[in-house]
């Protein structure tokens, strides 16, 4: 008695004759589960399709679960780059480290694809705007801004201002807001601050270099701390920005905002 499958693809000892062969049609039992599928080289086939096909879902639900996994890092540690052509981005990146994100450096307009933020650090407006005109790099902040998240500090906010004064100069416009640069005076009136907050865990310290100041606000324009009267920390919407140099301070509240709104917008 010849034995017969009992589902398809599992291999018995089948023994047919040729006759037997030819005489029953060689039907795929994937195609066709209730076809007659007994010959014995064909059924070896079937084995060998169905461990490939086992193999290749193995594949699948491995890549899926590895795809699951990274992008549950990437909400959790984003990939934040930090305009790094001139002035203190390296104590950004590892602030931004410290805050649980995953700093870039970017130089080129090109290395702001795939990124979830952006940070422009201070150092010297003018120098930072020439080098983004002469690059197209400008017009690739202004898009990329118009869809992600960004944080300016010092040089930052006044790149990102509605209008900048003292003297005026091209910006992104994305930030509701008129910025006066040098406004506290010469680098030899920089000063270190601590002051309270709109920020949970008590004062925070703020270095102020040769920074600007923000004398106007729209009114979509939250802000979180103030100097002698003036915003010093804002936020509107995806955008945020501080005329102080938070990076150079041990505190890593600021950057942790930043770093939250980035994740949030990255789950929308
Ligand atoms: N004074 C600089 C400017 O106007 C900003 C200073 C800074 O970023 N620390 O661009």
């Amino acid at each position: 008695m010849k034995e017969l499958p009992n589902s398809f693809g599992q291999r018995r000892n089948i023994q047919l004759t040729k006759t037997e062969k030819q005489q029953r049609p060689l039907k795929d039992p994937l195609l066709d589960p209730g076809g007659p599928h007994l010959d014995d080289d064909f059924l070896a086939l079937c084995g060998e399709r169905n461990r490939r096909i086992v193999k290749r879902l193995k594949a699948e639900e491995e890549t899926k679960r590895l795809v699951e996994a990274q992008q549950l890092y990437r909400k959790e540690h984003p990939l934040i780059g930090v305009l790094a052509i001139q002035g203190n981005y390296a104590s950004h990146s590892q602030a931004l480290i410290e805050a649980g994100a995953e700093p870039v450096e970017v130089r080129k307009p090109g290395g702001l694809a795939g990124l979830d933020g952006l940070v422009l650090p201070g150092g010297e407006s003018t120098t930072i705007l020439k080098f983004l005109e002469k690059h197209r790099f400008f017009e690739a902040l202004q898009e990329f801004c118009g869809r992600k998240p960004i944080f300016g500090t010092c040089a930052g906010v006044i790149l990102l201002a509605r209008e900048v004064r003292n003297p005026a100069q091209r910006s992104l416009g994305v930030l509701d807001a008129v910025v006066e640069r040098n406004a506290y005076g010469r680098q030899i009136d920089s000063t270190i601050l601590t002051a309270e907050t709109a920020l949970a865990g008590g004062p925070l310290e703020m270095v102020f270099i040769r920074a600007p100041r923000i004398v106007e606000t729209g009114a979509g324009v939250e802000v979180l701390a103030r100097r002698e009267g003036f915003p010093v920390l804002v936020c509107q919407g995806r955008v945020m920005a501080a005329t102080f140099h938070p990076e150079l301070s041990a505190d890593r509240r600021v950057h942790r905002l930043f770093v939250e709104t980035v994740a949030a917008a990255h789950t929308k």
